[in-house]
């Protein structure tokens, strides 16, 4: 029987952590054998940095699995470790530096965010806002966007943030599924200049819409905007006027803090379920350890609150830490591609966590860009979203990093909460593309079809065989597809979707969903390992390669890839990325076809949608197309509009 996952990709490059980095690092070397010797000890002490009125008296309740529960009796509001705690103890330390897409400015303060978040909880109540509903959260990335979250978690409200992008079609299945009361929005957002009319996406979403009984509205652009005066309210009318102080709701540590959709990339989007104690645990500690964050720091994350990054990174995780950090409006390339790294130097950022799909994008637009900026300030860099292919590693690390910033490639998914698997940056040494190891109190592994775990060397598919405090506890109001999407294809273990490989020193080296896998003439290959290969050509800034069916070899890996710069696609140069492939990691691997592409059809958290190139290849009719960002690429490319070749 052949592996689950060919293991093909070989890299050899290692960089252990800077000595000063290492002696200075918030985690140290014994983190991860302490917590492997003892989990549940380590989650405790974890919980205990956070502020509870009331402390659990069980820690985990594994008894009716896969529904576990963690920090039983446990009572807490997590704005209260976020903000109170920091507010006591150091009220004037900046939370947010804020820069708008036009290039106005703010910041807040922990004592100016906590009074704005209580006068925001104070306005949701008096539009009939309380503990148990739900409210929508559809705004731009402005600081009042992490107002409203941090508002409806002081009142007991669970948030349901949908991202700004999105239509009004989105917005409405979404307001929908989870029965919003209320939505937060705002007049328009910014976007390359131009007005995204999220208010207006708003009124259309809600025609005949029957769960939304109020409308709360940020003035942002002052666009013009249609008025309901029984359901819509500005926040400058009604949030300003509040008290600067509301007593945080205490809520048990399993009550619901946010749902949130996954970006649907594998199709349609799931409801996940996240709760206050456990998943506050989680995020707390993983930005601490991973991110290795001081006082010092000014800690950059380019998400948007729309995807779980931006709730577990940009929100909970740093406020939980006490951090100062710098929140962005608008797209890298306004008004030109220097943006962002003018704002590292402008703010003298640290920390950088961004997506492969920024870098590769910047690989595209050229080194010169960056270089030409003073980075020097940053120390960490951190990547998540999709397998960062090693030429990207590269890339960042030389021209991001100065060859100076250990890089983070931090695996998780919304489902997971908070980081699961990635290098702590004091202690592990790096292998670019490989997310390294688990993080301390996180049990992993890789296993074959039947559930046996591989050895190292060999690919399969990454399980992970314990509970942990940041899982979700759900899909919200389907139990049944809970269980049958993550706990029914091993017994007792936690499936997340994706193939893993384990290398010699049994690192892991994530390898894109399962359902990707394409098997040619009996081989089961990934689509990271030939992207990979292909994004090593030094003409190459991204790629993306799917199965299509094929009468001999089972499937044909058909290859979609994005020149850098300027370069022109050509006959030979595909023959040179075919040869290159298999040079890299072997003949069976080589693309049987390859299309030169602008762009690849990506969601709009920015990762590669392959079901839609697999329909393409096929030549059937495309599936759900609604989280994609970009689908003129996607027409572009199945009428042949760009430069094609079949072997
Ligand atoms: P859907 O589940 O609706 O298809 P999604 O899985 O894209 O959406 P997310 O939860 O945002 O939505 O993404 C999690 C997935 O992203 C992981 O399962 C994994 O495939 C990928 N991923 C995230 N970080 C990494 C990483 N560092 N390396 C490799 N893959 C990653
Ligand atoms: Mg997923």
């Amino acid at each position: 029987m052949s592996d689950a996952i060919e293991n093909l990709y070989s890299e050899e490059r290692k960089f252990p952590p800077p000595e000063k980095f290492a002696l200075e690092a918030n985690a140290q070397v014994g983190i991860h054998e302490r917590a492997a010797a003892a989990p549940l000890e380590f989650w405790s002490e974890e919980a205990k940095k956070l502020h509870w009125r009331t402390p659990w008296k069980k820690l985990l309740n594994d008894s009716d699995a896969p529904f576990y529960k963690w920090f039983e009796g446990g009572r807490l509001n997590v704005t209260e470790s976020c903000l109170d705690r920091h507010v006591v103890s150091n009220p004037n330390r900046i939370a947010f530096h804020w820069e708008g897409e036009p290039g106005d400015t703010s910041s807040l303060t922990y004592k100016e965010l906590l009074e704005e978040v209580c006068r925001c909880a104070g306005a949701l109540r008096q539009m009939g806002v309380g503990k148990g509903d739900t409210v929508a959260i559809y705004m731009g990335m402005v600081p009042e966007i992490t107002v409203a979250m941090l508002a409806c978690a002081r009142i007991g409200a669970a948030h349901s943030v949908v991202f700004g992008g999105f239509s009004a079609e989105s917005l409405r299945d979404r307001l929908d599924d989870a029965s919003c009361k209320a939505v937060i929005t705002q007049d328009g957002s910014w976007r390359r200049g131009k007005v995204v009319p999220l208010k207006e996406n708003v009124d259309a979403a809600l025609i005949d819409q029957q769960t939304v009984q109020s409308v709360l509205v940020l003035q942002r652009c002052e666009n013009n905007v249609e008025w309901n005066n029984s359901r819509d309210h500005w926040w400058h009318e009604i949030v300003p006027s509040q008290s600067d102080f509301l007593e945080a709701e205490e809520m048990d540590a399993e009550d619901i803090l946010f749902i949130l959709y996954t970006s649907g990339s594998t199709g349609k989007p799931k409801g996940i379920v996240h709760t206050c104690g456990g998943y506050l645990t989680g995020v707390s500690s993983t930005f601490k350890s991973v991110f290795d964050i001081k006082d010092s720091d000014l800690y950059w994350c380019t998400a948007d609150c729309g995807w779980v990054t931006g709730h577990s990174y940009i929100v909970y995780g740093p406020l939980a830490n006490g951090a100062t950090s710098l929140i962005y409006e608008g797209t890298p390339d306004f008004p030109n591609q220097g943006r962002w790294w003018d704002l590292i130097s402008k703010y003298a950022v640290t920390i950088l966590y961004t997506a492969p799909t920024a870098i590769r994008t910047f690989m595209k637009w050229g080194e010169q860009i960056p270089t030409s900026r003073d980075l020097s300030s940053l120390r960490l860099l951190g990547s998540v979203g999709e397998p960062i292919n090693p030429e990207a590693w590269m890339w960042y690390h030389e021209f991001i990093g100065g060859n100076r910033c250990p890089i983070v490639d931090t695996w998780w998914q919304t489902e997971t909460g908070s980081i699961m698997i990635s290098p702590l940056p004091g202690i592990t040494t790096t292998k670019p593309g490989s997310a390294a190891i688990p993080y301390p109190g996180i049990d992993v592994a890789v296993v074959d079809e039947e559930g046996q775990e591989v050895p190292p060397g060999h690919g399969g598919l990454l399980v992970i065989k314990s509970p942990w405090p940041s899982m979700l506890r759900g899909i919200h109001g389907d139990p049944d597809r809970y269980r049958d999407v993550y706990w029914s294809r091993f017994d007792g273990l936690y499936f997340p979707g994706d193939g893993c490989k384990l290398d010699d020193e049994s690192y892991l080296w994530l390898l894109g969903r399962v359902d990707d896998v394409m098997l040619v003439s009996g081989h089961n290959i990934s689509t990271t390992e030939v992207e990979s290969a292909l994004v090593d050509h030094s003409s190459v800034a991204e790629a993306a390669v799917v199965g299509r069916k094929d009468s001999t070899t089972g499937q044909a890996i058909a290859a979609f890839v994005v020149l850098k710069g300027t370069i022109e696609g050509c006959d030979s140069l595909i023959q040179e990325l075919r040869l290159h492939v298999a040079a890299k990691i072997g003949p069976i691997a080589k693309p049987a076809s390859i299309v030169f592409t602008p762009d690849l059809p990506k969601t709009r958290s920015g990762k590669i949608m392959r079901r839609l190139l697999r329909d393409i290849s096929e030549k059937r009719k495309l599936g759900d197309v609604t989280t994609l960002a970009n689908s003129d690429i996607v027409e572009a490319i199945r009428d042949g509009s760009v430069k094609s070749s079949e072997d």
